[in-house]
C-alpha cells in the first residue's frame, strides 16, 4: 500500500461541484476514498463526470452552520467515520475597501472564513471520535501576501491561514492535522472564468498571471485545478503524517517576491 492510498477513508469536500474542489473530489475518490461534496450550486454535468467514482453530492451553504453540520453528519451516518475535510468553498471580492458594502463583506467572510470555521468545528468533533484526521483549507496566494485589487478577499484568506496555524496547534494532540494550500491564479475554475468574463482583455489578463509567476512563465501556462488537487491529496494522505499547521504555496514562485521591474 502506498502512503497516498485512501481506501476506506471518508472525505468531505465543500465547494466540490466545480474547479479545484471538483478536481480534489475526483483525486480522492480515484485513490479509494468515499467522497461527500457539499455545494450551493450542484451541476447536472457532474452526474456523468462522477458516474464511475464513489462521490455523492448534496446542497450545502457553508455560511449556514446547520448545512455544514448536516453534510458532515450525513457522511458519518452513511460511512461510519470522517477522515478528511477539504474546506474549499470560496468566493472572490474584487473592490477597493472604500466601495465594499457590509453585505459584501459578510458574504466574503461568510463563505471563505466562517464556512471553514463551521467545517473545522464539526469535522474535528467527529475526528476526535475516530482518533485522528486531516483537514485542508483552500486559502490563496492572497492569504500569504496582501493584494491591491481585492483587499477583502485577501483579509478572508489571511484569516484562513491564521485558522490553519491556530487549529493545527490546538488539535495536534488529537492526531488531527490541519494545513492549507495557497494557490496563485488557477485556470478553468468557475471563479477564474467569471473574472476573465468581466475583463475587457481576458488574454492580457492571462498573460499577466503567467508573467507574474516564474514557473508559470517558464512553462507558458497557468496552474491547473488538478495540480492543486495533487497537493491537497498529499496533505490529507499518510505521506504527510507529521505535517500540520503549514501553508503550501502553489504559485510557481510568485510569493517569493520576485521583482517584476
Ligand atoms: P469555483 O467557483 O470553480 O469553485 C468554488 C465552489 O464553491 C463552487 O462550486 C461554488 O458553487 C462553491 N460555493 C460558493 N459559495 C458557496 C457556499 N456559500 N457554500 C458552498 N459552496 C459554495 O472556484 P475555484 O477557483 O475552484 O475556487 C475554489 C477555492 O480556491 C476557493 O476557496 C478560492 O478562493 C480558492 N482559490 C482559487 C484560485 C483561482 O485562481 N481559481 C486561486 C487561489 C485560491
Amino acid at each position: 500500500m502506498t502512503t497516498q492510498e485512501l481506501t476506506g477513508k471518508v472525505a468531505v469536500v465543500t465547494g466540490g461541484a466545480n474547479g479545484i474542489g471538483r478536481a480534489t473530489a475526483k483525486w480522492l475518490a480515484r485513490r479509494g476514498a468515499k467522497v461527500f461534496i457539499g455545494d450551493v450550486n450542484l451541476l447536472d454535468e457532474n452526474q456523468q463526470d462522477f458516474a464511475d467514482l464513489n462521490i455523492s453530492e448534496q446542497r450545502c451553504d457553508v455560511r449556514i452552520e446547520a448545512d455544514v453540520q448536516g453534510l458532515i453528519e450525513q457522511a458519518v451516518r452513511e460511512s461510519g467515520r470522517l477522515d478528511i475535510l477539504v474546506n474549499n468553498a470560496g468566493i472572490g471580492m474584487v473592490k477597493p475597501i472604500t466601495e465594499v458594502t457590509e453585505e459584501e463583506w459578510d458574504a466574503c467572510m461568510g463563505v471563505n472564513l466562517k464556512g471553514a470555521f463551521f467545517g473545522c468545528k464539526h469535522a474535528i468533533r467527529q475526528m476526535q471520535r475516530n482518533g485522528g484526521g486531516a483537514i485542508v483549507n483552500t486559502a490563496s496566494n492572497a492569504g500569504l501576501l496582501p493584494r491591491q485589487h481585492d483587499p477583502v478577499y485577501s483579509i478572508s484568506k489571511m484569516g484562513l491561514v491564521g485558522m490553519t496555524k491556530s487549529l493545527g496547534l490546538c488539535h495536534a494532540k488529537d492526531n488531527i492535522r490541519i494545513n492549507a494550500v495557497c494557490p496563485g491564479p488557477v485556470c478553468e475554475t468557475g471563479m477564474m472564468n467569471a473574472d476573465l468574463a468581466q475583463s475587457n482583455d481576458p488574454e492580457a489578463m492571462v498573460r499577466g498571471f503567467i508573467n507574474a509567476s516564474p514557473l508559470a512563465k517558464a512553462n507558458n501556462r497557468m496552474i491547473t485545478p488538478e495540480e492543486v488537487a495533487e497537493t491537497i491529496g498529499y496533505l490529507v494522505s499518510d505521506a504527510a503524517q507529521f505535517v500540520t499547521g503549514t501553508m503550501i504555496a502553489i504559485d510557481g514562485g510568485k510569493s517569493l517576491g520576485v521583482s517584476q521591474s
